[in-house]
């Protein structure tokens, strides 16, 4: 089964993700933890290219290809194979994470977003958690924990804000697939509320 985590900067969806992986292991099940962008030798190479450096180096058109070879290379490399193995694919961020970063910063390009997917994904997992919060909480927590990157400054709180709406709104137009946790609770409530919802799923 493939299971992605998504949510605005700090929702705390990274360590959730960690919880999660133990806790179904622990349960005697194969699973492949992964993140994005990267997940692949090759896409962990286009993350750095992507999120280090100068911002303005690559044009949002550019960026949004550069996301997309990454994320067809975790799929080659990463999770097809895991899939194929029968193992259980837990990834933190996926093509949402696209949608929602690239495709709202320009909003005009979300629906080229939309059609690279098709051309070159072409596949969504098969549940999505929606790690929600406030993001003035994950802000605090954030600048609280000293794990502020730049990025998330350049985003900016407006930028968080309209973020968190555009999840909430992606996921009620996907029901089936998400699964909303409500991510401003503590961490070990969190982590009940997720394993729970994980085994609902798995059957
Ligand atoms: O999830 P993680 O904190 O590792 O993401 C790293 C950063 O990459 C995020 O802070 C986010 O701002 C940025 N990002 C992005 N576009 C994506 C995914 C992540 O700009 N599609």
């Amino acid at each position: 089964r493939f299971i992605s985590f998504e949510g605005i900067d700090g929702s705390g969806k990274s360590t959730q993700a960690k919880r999660l992986a133990a806790a179904l292991e622990a349960q005697g099940l194969e699973v492949v933890l992964t993140r994005e962008p990267g997940g692949s030798a090759g896409a962990e190479e286009i993350r750095a290219l992507v999120l280090q450096g100068d911002p303005d180096r690559w044009s949002a058109e550019t960026e949004i290809l550069l996301f997309t070879a990454a994320r067809r290379d975790h799929m080659e490399r990463t999770i097809l194979p895991a899939l194929a193995a029968g193992k259980v694919v837990i990834c933190d961020r996926f093509a949402d994470s696209t949608r929602m970063y690239q495709g709202l910063s320009r909003g005009d390009l979300r629906a080229l977003v939309d059609q690279l997917h098709d051309l070159m994904i072409g596949r969504e997992p098969d549940l999505t958690l929606l790690f929600d919060m406030d993001p003035d909480i994950s802000h605090t927590r954030a600048v609280e924990r000293d794990s502020i990157d730049s990025r998330f400054e350049d985003f900016g709180a407006d930028l968080q804000r309209a973020m968190r709406i555009g999840f909430i709104d992606l996921a009620a137009s996907a029901p089936e697939r998400f699964r909303i946790i409500d991510a401003a609770r503590d961490i070990d409530s969190i982590a009940a509320d997720t394993l729970a919802t994980i085994k609902a799923h798995l059957g």
